[in-house]
């Protein structure tokens, strides 16, 4: 589904190159979460622009849905990134425009019909649990209730992949677990692939199968959670 080959990405700064990501491999499986661990820092908000096509890598070779999206532009990149999706720790809603409003945006963009969008969204807002709230604006919503808006924001174009940026760090720890759990949920019932990542261990412990530990732009180790983060 997802595979990094030997990618590398150097920035360059007034202070001279900057090695944000290097040489790391991961492949990640349909339908698996996958998280991303490290510290400020560590390469973790690079790894996601290289995994959306915003970026290209220095070096190495992106594939998500059998796209090389790390050699791909224009209209082919915008159509290989209609189908991987984000949720942000600050949610990014359109702060003037309802729930319902913000969740139809993207289809707005997509071109589906006003009818398509409103059978849509309803669909959307069940899924996510916000039923009763669909003409109130962001600013009268509660943290987890802002991120599950991002979230059917971001489902609402069927995507392959979600890629979830500190989506959690903004939450209370009970709002941080309802959140968890909503995406373990469409995880299982859409078999959507996640990748996640996040600086909190807790995080990863409750919801993903297979963990990569970045530390300076390197995956210094990966694998099943369980085996990554036993105990001594
Ligand atoms: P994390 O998300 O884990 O905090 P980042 O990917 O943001 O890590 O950053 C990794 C390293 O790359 C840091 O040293 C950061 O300063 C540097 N970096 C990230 N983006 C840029 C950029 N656009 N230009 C220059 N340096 C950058
Ligand atoms: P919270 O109180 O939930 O932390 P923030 O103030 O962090 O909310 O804003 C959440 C997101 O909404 C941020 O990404 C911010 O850029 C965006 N945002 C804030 N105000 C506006 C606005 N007036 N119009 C559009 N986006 C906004």
């Amino acid at each position: 589904m997802i595979e990094l080959k030997d990618i590398s990405k150097i920035y360059q700064s007034k202070n001279g190159e900057i090695t944000a990501v290097k040489n790391v491999n991961l492949s990640i499986n349909k339908g698996e979460i996958f998280g991303i661990i490290g510290y400020s820092g560590a390469g973790k908000s690079t790894m996601i622009r290289l995994l959306n096509g915003l970026e290209k890598p220095t070096n190495g070779t992106v594939i998500v849905n059998g796209k090389q999206i790390s050699s791909i532009s224009g209209n082919e990149l915008r159509n290989a990134r209609q189908k991987i999706s984000m949720i942000f720790q600050h949610f990014n809603l359109l702060w003037s425009r309802t729930v319902a409003d913000n969740i139809a945006f993207p289809l707005e963009i997509a071109g589906i019909t006003k009818n398509e969008r409103s059978k849509r969204v309803k669909e959307l807002i069940d899924l996510v649990g916000l039923s009763g709230r669909e003409n109130a604006y962001p600013s009268q919503l509660s943290g987890g209730q802002k991120q599950r808006v991002g979230i059917a924001r971001a489902l609402a174009n069927n995507p392959e992949v979600l890629l979830c940026d500190e989506a959690t760090s903004a939450l209370d720890p009970e709002t941080t677990d309802s959140i968890l759990e909503l995406l373990l949920d469409i995880n299982k019932r859409l078999g959507l692939t996640i990748v996640l990542i996040t600086h909190e261990m807790h995080v990863i412990r409750k919801i993903c199968n297979r963990v990569a530990v970045m530390e300076a732009g390197q995956v210094v180790e990966q694998g099943d959670v369980l085996q990554v983060f036993q105990n001594p």
